[in-house]
């Protein structure tokens, strides 16, 4: 038993060539956030803080699809939303459809802590936002040049959602995933963590999926699916939401280690290769047992991870960075 931390800043069709200027900034980020994961799991801050603290860093960076970086609905607006779940108790909360908050991981932490319910969207999020004085900004602050581009990218090649059934797709229908360019999509946010008591905690947080329908709500928030977290394992997934949804990845992780005895390791490998379309679910996995699993059946996933034997690594493909 030890603490362990894994965090991921998306899955996806990323291509081997992934320039430089894309590739390092976010490269730089995941090992700050590590950095900061790691220190705090070592001066004995509880998972459940850990997550929301990484994941907010996560938020802030803007080369990652999530608060400050979110991607664009076909609006050209953003829908940000988070969920984050602690595993002793099963408390969690999630948010969907924000517009000018700048933390979404932290609204979802307190629907958890402070209100009745789950999960709350767009205006009643919006509203529980100002109640309770977390930081907003206008909302064109999450409008990056970068995700505009993406947006009219995606416009013109009409890389829309197959599963809202747009009637012109240039894209290889065969193929479940519209990944566009490889980069595009990709970049949710997510953070799991153990401490050396076996406490569990996952949080995960996104602007979705570009060019999305307007009031599209994807896995992230959806606690079981993009985000779960039990007394045996916290899990936060990333890829394609609506595979994600159809195939509960986060729970079924969880459920494989409970009714059938699956290690970490073997659960992770069963969902992400057995029980979800090839190029479209990744996952950072810890267990209270303080191991890490790390999963993907895309081309890469931006990953960090270490533990408290000594084990870290940096990674976007197989092989590791550092
Ligand atoms: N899972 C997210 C969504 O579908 C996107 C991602 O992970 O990049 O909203």
């Amino acid at each position: 038993m030890g603490w362990a931390v894994a965090l991921h800043g998306g899955a996806g069709d990323i291509p081997l060539s992934l320039p430089p200027e894309r590739r390092q900034p976010r490269e730089e980020a995941l090992r700050r956030c590590l950095q900061i994961g790691v220190e705090a799991l070592k001066s004995k801050m509880p998972p459940l803080d850990v997550v929301e603290l990484v994941v907010r860093e996560l938020e802030n960076c803007p080369h990652f699809n999530a608060g400050r970086g979110s991607v664009l609905t076909t609006k050209g607006t953003v829908e940000m939303e988070a969920s984050i779940m602690e595993g002793n108790t099963k408390k969690c909360g999630a948010v969907s459809g924000l517009n000018t908050v700048v933390n979404a991981i932290s609204l979802a932490r307190l629907v958890m802590e402070k209100t009745p319910h789950i999960y709350l969207a767009f205006d009643g999020a919006e509203e529980f936002a100002k109640e309770q004085g977390v930081e907003t900004i206008d909302s064109s602050h999450f409008i990056t040049a970068e995700n505009i581009e993406r947006l009219e990218q995606a416009r013109e090649a009409n890389r829309v959602q197959i599963d809202y059934t747009q009637p012109v797709q240039k894209i290889d229908a065969k193929k479940e995933t519209p990944m566009a360019n490889g980069d595009s999509q990709l970049g949710t946010v997510g953070c799991v963590a153990v401490d050396s008591h076996g406490n569990l905690a996952s949080a995960t947080s996104t602007g979705g999926l570009v060019n999305k329908m307007v009031g599209r709500i994807g896995d992230t928030p959806l606690i079981g699916a993009g985000t779960y977290a039990n007394e045996l394992c916290a899990v936060s997934a990333t890829g394609k939401g609506e595979s994600i949804i159809r195939g509960t990845v986060a729970r079924d992780v969880a459920a494989l280690m409970e009714f059938k005895g699956l290690s970490l390791e073997e659960a992770a490998k069963c969902v992400v290769d057995e029980r979800t379309p090839k190029g479209t679910v990744g996952l950072v996995a810890v267990s209270a047992k303080g191991e890490i699993a790390i999963s993907y059946n895309t081309t890469g996933m931006f990953r960090a991870c270490a533990s408290e034997d000594g084990y870290s690594d940096i990674a976007i493909w197989s092989s590791g960075l550092n």
